[in-house]
């Protein structure tokens, strides 16, 4: 039986702290032991989740009032051949830990998230994206194959030529069919640890989408969009393109001062201690502050139109981690996130709509940032050959309810336009959206997948029993 010391009664948040749960949280120490859970969970009647390092938004490493299995302990680098690039893993190892231990061999994770803190079990089950989706793909297009345990205590070995279809379902699929154990990574050969950036600033969306689209085939490109205004500037932003620098063994180099030219500032600016600056940015937690704050930026980017600079890999890809627990300044109602993504053809029409309905709105975003995609053969996408909008909004008691119905008006316009939406960032769909935008031949393989590798029903979330409650026998109203 699983060690007594090793559950506790926790409350979780969501990573964006807008969602909490009570759970009964074990940290398992191997395989055998999250055997034990499942019998566990099976014998008291309970259900359970999974949490790599709860940096989904939303409510999606939850499991309120059951068992939530914490896998951040699983933090082994099983394999690392620095020759080839392939890297074998335990499924709770961070983006963090991944990058430091292959950057100086001259190695890079192809597919990055904008913080380095998630694990790559989180990163599999989310199949997340980078600001290079069109590039390279999603996450799961560099999984080598994985190991996995299923409810039905079996052990699957899964790759894109071996048990193909649970390949496709797995990658993606929020947790709901199995946890994964270890992966094998193929990552991206560098010549250095950097990128050559260059910031472009758009007038208004027409610019932004033309120019991210322009420069679609660099090595990044993602566009900051200030949601604050609206008539003809409606969409104006900062377009970042980035290339990698191709200048043999720069920076590749094992001492640990070539290794702190990679690392993320610990001051702002060279002087402010980055650790204490979200308390300076709780004063603009209000629509005049992000007002401002776009408009500056808007500004600033402006002035240095063209500009060009040398970044390291991880100061470029994970600019959200340069200020820690920047989160905090949106307390005590914490942030959401929403994300969508539209087919190239509708793009303009529909992210109008959605910036125009926001600046209307008595709750506007304070964050806007746009990416190009593509589509994908996995089974739970979100992507699509199109562009995503990722709108933060601060929560309040205030404004609970006009956020909800924004985001409600939002989906309808996403759905009628052919659109898809991101769970990794989800905290308000509904079922009826969720169900629209899969299609139900994705929900009838699902269900059969769900079946095949849970039989019992046992693994559920609280983003899974929001969403889709269907998959967990619930009776639904379809409406
Ligand atoms: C600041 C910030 C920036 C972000 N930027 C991006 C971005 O640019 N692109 C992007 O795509 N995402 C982004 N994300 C979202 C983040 O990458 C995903 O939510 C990711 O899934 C988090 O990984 P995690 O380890 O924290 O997983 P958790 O949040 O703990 O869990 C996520 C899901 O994975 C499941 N899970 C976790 N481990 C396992 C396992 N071993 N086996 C099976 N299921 C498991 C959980 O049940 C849950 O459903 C960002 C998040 C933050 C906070």
């Amino acid at each position: 039986m699983v060690k007594l010391s090793h559950q506790s009664i926790r409350r979780e948040m969501s990573w964006g702290m807008a969602s909490e749960a009570c759970c009964y949280v074990y940290y398992p120490e191997d395989e055998n032991d999250l055997l034990e859970i499942f019998e566990l969970a099976k014998v008291r009647g309970m259900t359970v989740g999974f949490r790599g390092a709860g940096q989904s938004y939303g409510d999606a490493a939850l499991n309120g009032e059951q068992i939530l299995v914490d896998l951040s302990g699983w933090n082994r680098i099983l394999d690392w051949d620095p020759e080839n690039g392939l890297i074998t893993v335990q499924s709770g190892v961070t983006i963090a830990q991944l990058w430091r231990r292959v950057v100086s061999s001259g190695w890079w994770p192809p597919v990055v998230p904008g913080t380095m803190n998630p694990t790559v079990g989180g990163c599999a089950s989310m199949n997340i994206h980078g600001k290079n989706h069109w590039q390279v793909g999603s996450f799961g297009d560099h999984v080598v194959d994985f190991k996995a345990l299923l409810p039905s205590g079996k052990i699957v070995y899964c790759s894109r030529l071996k048990s193909q279809d649970l390949y496709y379902g797995m990658l993606g699929s929020f947790g709901m069919l199995g946890c994964f154990l270890s992966m094998t990574l193929q990552l991206k050969q560098i010549s250095s640890g950097e990128v050559q950036v260059t910031a472009l600033s758009a007038a208004n969306l027409d610019d932004l989408l033309r120019i991210i689209d322009i420069h679609k085939d660099e090595d990044y490109v993602v566009g900051w969009v200030d949601c604050m205004v609206g008539s003809s500037a409606i969409g104006r932003g900062i377009v970042h393109t980035a290339r990698h620098l191709d200048l043999p063994s720069q920076n590749i180099l094992t001492d640990d001062v070539a290794m702190s030219t990679h690392e993320l500032p610990t001051k702002i600016l060279g002087v402010l201690p980055a650790k204490y600056l979200w308390i300076f940015l709780r004063m603009f937690n209000h629509r005049m502050g992000y007002k401002i704050v776009n408009a500056v930026r808007y500004y600033l980017g402006l002035l240095r139109n063209g500009h060009r600079f040398v970044q390291s890999l991880a100061q470029f890809n994970f600019l959200l981690d340069y200020i820690p627990n920047w989160k905090r300044a949106f307390l005590p109602g914490g942030l959401i996130q929403y994300q969508c993504f539209v087919p190239f053809g509708n793009v303009h029409t529909v992210f109008h709509k959605i910036i125009q309905c926001c600046t209307n709105s008595k709750s506007p975003p304070y964050l806007g940032v746009v990416k190009r995609h593509k589509a994908d053969d996995f089974l739970i996408s979100c992507n699509l050959d199109g562009y995503s909008l990722a709108i933060d909004f601060s929560v309040k008691d205030s404004n609970r309810a006009g956020l909800s119905s924004l985001l409600a008006e939002l989906d309808k316009i996403v759905l009628d336009a052919g659109g898809r939406f991101y769970f990794a960032k989800d905290s308000t769909l509904n079922p009826e959206v969720a169900r629209s935008f899969l299609g139900p031949k994705t929900l009838a393989r699902l269900m059969e997948l769900k079946l095949g590798c849970d039989p019992g029903g046992l693994l559920q979330s609280n983003l899974s029993r929001r969403i889709l409650p269907e998959l967990h026998g619930y009776q639904v109203d379809k409406g």
